[in-house]
C-alpha cells in the first residue's frame, strides 16, 4: 500500500476533540497498511492565540513595516505549534509519530518571502521516518531557502505543502480536510443553499481559487495538475463524499444539458484606481515600470485614451498611492469593492451569459462598476456592501441552487 497525504486546516486542528478525531482518522489509514503523512495548519482563525493572523498582528501592532524575512519566521510558528501538538496526540493513541518543520521535511524554496515557491523537496528524512513505521506530521505553509532562511508559501499555503509532498513522495492519495463538505458552487457562508461539486477539473478549480474561493489554494491545484495527482477535498467533521479535483470535469448524463456556470467566486478587499493620464504621457511607462518593480499586480484593466482604470488588492493600495503621488499623477480611488466571478469552462463563445449576469444584478439593484472576462470567467466589480445580494442573485440565475 502506498503513501497517503492528509492535510488538516486551521479549524480542523483547533480543539482537542477535533485533533483526536484526526488522530483516529490517520491511525485508521496507518493500520490499513498505508504510510501516512499529515500536513497541518496553524490552529484556529483570527483571534485564536496561535492563528496566523494573530501572529501577524503581534508584529504589525509594534511596527507597520514589511520585514518579510522576520514575518515569515514569526508566521511559521503557528504551524510548528500545531504539528507538535498533533504528533503528541497521535502518540497518546499508541502509534509512533514524528513532527517535522518544512525545513526538516526538506522543502526548499526560493527567496520570495511571504509567497515563496518550492523549488525542490529533499524527501530522504521523511522517507526514513516513514520506513521506520512512524506517522509524520509536517508543518504546512513553510519551507526554507538554500541560505537557511524560513519562508512561507502564501496565505492558504498548507494546501500547497500537501500537494507538493504528494508529488514528491508519489503519494497514492492527497486528501485535504477542511470545515465544509467540499468545493461548492459558492462560499456557503455567503450562499447557504450552495451545493457541493462532486467532481471538478484542475482548470476550473484553479480559476475559482485565484478568484477568491479559499477552500483550496490555487498553487496546490496547480501542483496537482502538474503531477497529475488527484486532490480530494473533504470535511473533517463528517463522512461526506467531498470533491474530486482531477483532469475530468463533472460527469453529466447524456440526457442533461451541462450547466454553463460551475460556480460563483468572490474576492473582497479590492480597490479601484482611476488615473487621469493621456496616452502619450511619458509617465505611463514610469508608473507601469514602478508597478512591476514593486510587485503590484493589476486586475480588471481598462486603458482609455486619457484615463486608466484598474483594480488592486487593498494591501497594495499604499504602494500604488506612493508611486502615483511620486509621479504627480491625478487619480481617484474607490475603496471597499469586491470582485464577483462566474466560472465555467462552457462560457467561451456562448451568447447571452453576460446579458444574464447584467440583468440579474441590475434587477437586484446592484451597480456594476467594471467588468472583465477570460475564456472560462466573467467578472464584475461591485461594492462590497452588495456582495451577498449579488452572489445570491447570480447563484439563482444560473440554477446553481438546483
Ligand atoms: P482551512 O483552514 O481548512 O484551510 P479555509 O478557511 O482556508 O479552511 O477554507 C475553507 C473555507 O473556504 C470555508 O469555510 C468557506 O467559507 C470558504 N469558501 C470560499 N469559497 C468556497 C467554495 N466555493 N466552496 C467551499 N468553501 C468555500
Ligand atoms: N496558516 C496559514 C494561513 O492562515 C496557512 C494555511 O492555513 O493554509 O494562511
Ligand atoms: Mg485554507
Amino acid at each position: 500500500m502506498g503513501i497517503i497525504v492528509q492535510k488538516y486546516g486551521g479549524t480542523s486542528v483547533s480543539t482537542e476533540e477535533s485533533r483526536t478525531r484526526i488522530a483516529k482518522n490517520a491511525i485508521s489509514a496507518y493500520q490499513k497498511g498505508h504510510q501516512v503523512v499529515l500536513v497541518v495548519s496553524a490552529m484556529g482563525r483570527k483571534g485564536a492565540p496561535y492563528a496566523t493572523d494573530t501572529l501577524i498582528g503581534l508584529y504589525k501592532n509594534v511596527i507597520d513595516e514589511n520585514n518579510t524575512r522576520e514575518l515569515d519566521l514569526l508566521m511559521s510558528c503557528g504551524e510548528t505549534i500545531s504539528a507538535t501538538v498533533m504528533a503528541a496526540t497521535i502518540r497518546s493513541h499508541g502509534v509512533d509519530c514524528a513532527a517535522v518543520t518544512g525545513f526538516q521535511a526538506g522543502i526548499i524554496t526560493d527567496m520570495t518571502h511571504g509567497d515563496a515557491n518550492v523549488i525542490e523537496v529533499k524527501t530522504s528524512k521523511l522517507k526514513e521516518h516513514l520506513s521506520d513505521g512512524r506517522i509524520v506530521v509536517v508543518t504546512g505553509f513553510q519551507g526554507v531557502t538554500e541560505a537557511g532562511d524560513i519562508t512561507t508559501l502564501g496565505r492558504g499555503g498548507s494546501d500547497t505543502t500537501a500537494a507538493i509532498l504528494g508529488e514528491a513522495l508519489d503519494a497514492e492519495a492527497i486528501e485535504i480536510y477542511t470545515d465544509v463538505d467540499g468545493v461548492m458552487t459558492a462560499d456557503p457562508r455567503l450562499v447557504p443553499e450552495a451545493k457541493v461539486i462532486g467532481q471538478i477539473s484542475y482548470e476550473e478549480c484553479y480559476q475559482m481559487a485565484v478568484d477568491g474561493a479559499k477552500v483550496v489554494d490555487h498553487k496546490a491545484v496547480e501542483v496537482a495538475r502538474r503531477s497529475g495527482k488527484i486532490l480530494k477535498i473533504k470535511n473533517t467533521f463528517n463522512e461526506c463524499e467531498g470533491t474530486t479535483i482531477s483532469r475530468e470535469t463533472a460527469a453529466i448524463p447524456k440526457t442533461m444539458q451541462p450547466k454553463i456556470i460551475t460556480a460563483i467566486a468572490s474576492k473582497d478587499n479590492v480597490a479601484q484606481f482611476t488615473i487621469q493620464i493621456a496616452y502619450d504621457d511619458d509617465r505611463n511607462e514610469a508608473f507601469l515600470n514602478a508597478f512591476e518593480d514593486t510587485g503590484v499586480s493589476m486586475d480588471l484593466i481598462n486603458f482609455f485614451e486619457d484615463e486608466k482604470i484598474f483594480t488592486v488588492g487593498e494591501h497594495d493600495k499604499p504602494k500604488v498611492e506612493e508611486i502615483l503621488g511620486g509621479l504627480n499623477l491625478e487619480y481617484s480611488i474607490l475603496d471597499d469593492c469586491c470582485k464577483l466571478t462566474a466560472v465555467g469552462y462552457k462560457i467561451h463563445g456562448v451568447p447571452g451569459v453576460m446579458k444574464r449576469i447584467v440583468l440579474s444584478l441590475t434587477k437586484a439593484g446592484i451597480e456594476i462598476l467594471q467588468s472583465g472576462d477570460s475564456h472560462t470567467t466573467i467578472a464584475c466589480l461591485i461594492r462590497k456592501s452588495s456582495l451577498e445580494k449579488a452572489i445570491r442573485a447570480l447563484h439563482k440565475e444560473f440554477q446553481l441552487n438546483d
